[in-house]
């Protein structure tokens, strides 16, 4: 026991089916670690084929028989905005359970805990005011959309910023009138556990929302193999996309992806400098460098790239990395040592393809637990590994550019395209620009910040459809067309000859 640990903490997780929570019909557990010791602090229900079947059972019987699908809108919305309610209200603890179980700095924890909030008073917002197209064909005909829930919705969610992703998730799904069976990450699975008593004050009937925890391969396999499950929302690597993409093709279910990024950074001499440098530091080495939308590749105009760099790797050899429940904290730990291990392995090869700046391996003095100083490395060519690949730590890249053409091409080099951040006084040169890069989300003079209406989603391996506003509910929807006619109909007679 040490003083970081919060007061509450659960020493067991188990699945949570048709409203009760139970452990796998096998016994099986796995541990979860604690990213500062790496010691087991917990143990959980380990899902398989048959704890997942039983969910997507009860998930089944509550959209068949059950009130959920068939709710009104405004009734509907009003539970969402109890779950907000809920959510919001607990904040601190969610973020101080999620600090511990995820290494996540506890102020970005709080921060990450009310966008889960807002996640469903947004959706509570849209079904209320949604409406469906209707069209006329005078005196003949009237068509009309009718919008309807899709069924089962198989999601599935990763370990960075478990509690935020799970609710993007969560709030469509069951705004949109879908029932669901989550299946959280294994390395993280502990701010889910709150959900089940959200939802069941918050007045959602049970067997709406089911969680089975378990290992990818196991419970993240039988549910995407599942015949009673015709959705999956997935977020988390390209290559386990490329894996379940492959394994919902036989039953040609829904899929939405949010998959792997690897997103540039333009920085034109024309930018304003100090903002670029705030904003390009935020945009990798928050959330610990944990992040699908880290602009982790900065492409730098020549005439002041070398003026960037220096200036870029003093602040990042300033970042504070420590304890992540401490409010001074900028980088707390990597979430598991698995993970931990792949980041410096990285940060080892790159001291072989880039010139190191800053960082470059544990911070001293932190010699347990999954600690990265938030490392740079310049000059690094378009063949390197450490930029080509996703790292998902706090690793960045600088390489320097002479034209708008140079820089479009090495922006779009990898096979990724999720998000682009352009710096530049230029508005027509960025808006151009924007145009032309191969990525989902671009931002012009800003990181990361978003309405919830706007589109989310990556291009070629970022990832396959797109969620935000009116798109997520169109994803757990059937949009069917009603055909009424309003007079005689003109049919040709077959058969009617004599
Ligand atoms: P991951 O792919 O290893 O795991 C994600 C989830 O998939 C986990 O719940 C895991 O148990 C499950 N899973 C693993 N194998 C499976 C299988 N064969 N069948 C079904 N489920 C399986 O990803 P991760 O390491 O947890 O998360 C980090 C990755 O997620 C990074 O690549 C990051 O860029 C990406 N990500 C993308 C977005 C986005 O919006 N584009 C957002 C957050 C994270």
């Amino acid at each position: 026991m040490n003083d970081r640990r919060p007061a509450d903490l659960p020493d067991h997780l188990r699945h949570h089916i048709g409203g009760e929570p139970v452990d796998s019909v096998d016994g099986g557990t796995f541990e979860v670690l604690d990213p500062m010791t790496n010691e087991p602090y917990l143990t959980a229900a380990a899902g398989r084929a048959e704890d997942v079947d039983r969910a997507v059972a009860a998930a089944r019987t509550a959209f068949t028989d059950g009130p959920w699908p068939g709710m009104v809108a405004r009734q509907r919305a009003g539970i969402l905005n109890k779950i907000a309610d809920a959510v919001a209200a607990q904040d601190q603890r969610l973020a101080a359970w999620e600090t511990f179980d995820t290494g996540l700095p506890i102020t970005q924890a709080l921060g990450q805990a009310q966008r889960a909030a807002e996640n469903f008073r947004f959706f509570a917002d849209l079904i209320v005011a949604q409406s469906d197209d209707s069209y006329q064909v005078p005196g003949r005909q009237l068509n009309y959309v009718h919008r309807k829930p899709v069924g089962v919705a198989g999601l599935i969610t990763p370990w960075n910023t478990p509690f935020m992703l799970e609710s993007w998730k969560l709030a469509p799904a069951l705004a949109a009138g879908c029932t669901v069976v989550l299946k959280p990450a294994e390395f993280t699975p502990l701010s889910a556990s709150l959900w089940p008593q959200i939802f069941a004050e918050a007045g959602v009937p049970d067997g709406v929302v089911n969680l089975v925890n378990g290992i990818g391969e196991q419970a993240g396999d039988a549910l995407v193999a599942h015949p009673d499950v015709p959705l999956i929302s997935f977020t988390g690597e390209s290559a386990t996309g490329e894996v379940i993409f492959a394994r919902a093709a036989p039953r040609l279910k829904g899929l939405s992806m949010e998959l792997g990024g690897k997103s540039p950074a333009i920085v034109f001499a024309d930018a304003d400098l100090d903002a670029a440098i705030d904003s390009t530091l935020f945009g990798v080495f928050s959330l610990n460098g944990e992040r699908c939308t880290a602009g982790s590749r900065i492409l730098v105009e020549r005439p002041i790239y070398d003026e960037f760099c220096a200036a870029y790797a003093e602040r990042a050899s300033k970042i504070i990395v420590g304890d992540p429940s401490d409010p001074a904290t900028e980088v707390g730990t990597l979430v598991h040592p698995e993970h931990c291990a792949k980041v410096l392995s990285y940060v080892e090869l790159g001291r072989t393809e880039g010139k190191l700046l800053a960082g470059g391996g544990r911070p001293p003095g932190l010699d347990q637990g999954n600690f990265v100083s938030p490392t740079v490395f310049a000059d690094v060519a378009p063949e390197a590994r450490i930029f080509t690949e996703e790292i998902f730590g706090p690793v960045v890249t600088l390489t320097p550019f002479d034209t708008e053409p140079e820089a479009l091409r090495l922006a779009n080099a990898v096979k990724y395209g999720l998000a682009a951040y352009l710096w530049t006084n230029d508005l027509e040169r960025g808006h151009n620009l924007a145009h032309r890069i191969e990525a989902g989300m671009v931002w012009l003079n800003s990181h990361n910040v978003r309405d919830l209406r706007t589109p989310f989603g990556g291009v070629k391996a970022s990832g396959l459809g797109q969620e935000g506003g009116y798109r997520s509910l169109d994803f757990y929807s059937h949009q069917q067309a009603v055909h009424v006619s309003l007079g005689p109909v003109h049919t040709p007679k077959f058969g009617a000859r004599s």
